[in-house]
């Protein structure tokens, strides 16, 4: 800690900070305090300590907890930490909070992004499609799993969600995510042409160390990826997060090992399985 008086050499970056922020994680430190990393759209993953937040008249109340939205008054200082100064909620995603699937998905989402986006680096992008995902994690907790008055399904995956059946917090959902996640971190598989020679026909498999879809030649280290794996692929990279595609186990199964290679070559990361049950 620096001692007071001491001047600041942050310059311009020093002093209150505002932004809005979504909790990733948020850990006990010492009696009373809390250290949370937080994600941010404009710094990135940020660290801060909230002090006094566990004594029960906190000012914060039970706001710093993970998955909350919050506009967040911050000071920063010279140290690597940030110190929270207020918080107001901006969405509590009250809903998910009741469902452990959903509050499964929850985390499995922001581990990915705080290790995935650990740095400072602005992608309010990624902020985005962090929000966007909690926020249908937290709609689709309601017993319909789907929109407002829609009968609820007997087992399974809903049956009503727009376009496609497949749910946020199921593994299309999670998976459909991470692929755009790898998209913002400039890490998208090619899919369009072998990855090894540029070949258009015969794509046979998937090589994480290419870096995408490889042909019938190039197909050393590669594993072979299905048509319908393929298409998940092609299908969640260019649409939007609520429109999830569907595909059959076995090719979820393929575009997850896609996305772990990709992520063990490209960026030496191994992330969570994206489901439970996987
Ligand atoms: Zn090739």
């Amino acid at each position: 800690m620096p001692a007071a008086g001491e001047p600041r050499l942050g310059g311009p970056m020093a002093g209150p900070v505002k932004t809005e922020a979504v909790v990733l994680r948020s850990m006990r430190y010492g009696e009373a305090d809390r250290i949370l990393h937080v994600y941010t759209p404009h710094r990135g993953r940020i660290s801060a300590i909230a002090k006094g937040v566990r004594r029960t008249r906190s000012r914060f109340g039970g706001r710093l907890e993970p998955f909350f939205r919050l506009r967040m008054d911050l000071h920063e200082g010279r140290g690597e930490l940030l110190t929270v100064t207020g918080a107001q909620t901006v969405d509590a995603y009250p809903r998910l909070r009741g469902d452990a699937r959903a509050l499964d998905s929850a985390a499995r989402a922001c581990d990915a992004v705080g290790r995935l986006f650990e740095t400072g680096e602005p992608h309010p992008g990624v902020f985005n499609l962090l929000c966007r995902h909690l926020g249908l994690l937290d709609e689709q907790v309601s017993g319909t799993g789907g929109p407002a008055g829609q009968p609820a399904a007997t087992d399974g995956e809903p049956p009503d969600l727009p376009s496609t059946g497949s749910s946020a917090s199921g593994r299309a959902g999670a998976l459909a995510f991470r692929l755009k996640l790898l998209l913002a971190a400039g890490l998208a598989p090619q899919l369009g042409a072998c990855a090894g020679c540029g070949e258009r026909e015969h794509l046979v498999g998937f090589s994480g160390s290419a870096g995408g879809v490889v042909c019938g030649a190039c197909e050393a280290a590669s594993f072979p990826l299905e048509e319908e794996a393929y298409n998940f692929m092609t299908e969640a990279l260019g649409r939007p997060l609520t429109e999830i595609p569907a595909a059959p186990g076995p090719a979820l199964g393929q575009v997850e090992r896609a996305i772990s290679e990709t992520l063990e070559h490209h960026a030496h990361l191994r992330l969570m399985s994206a489901t439970a049950r996987a």
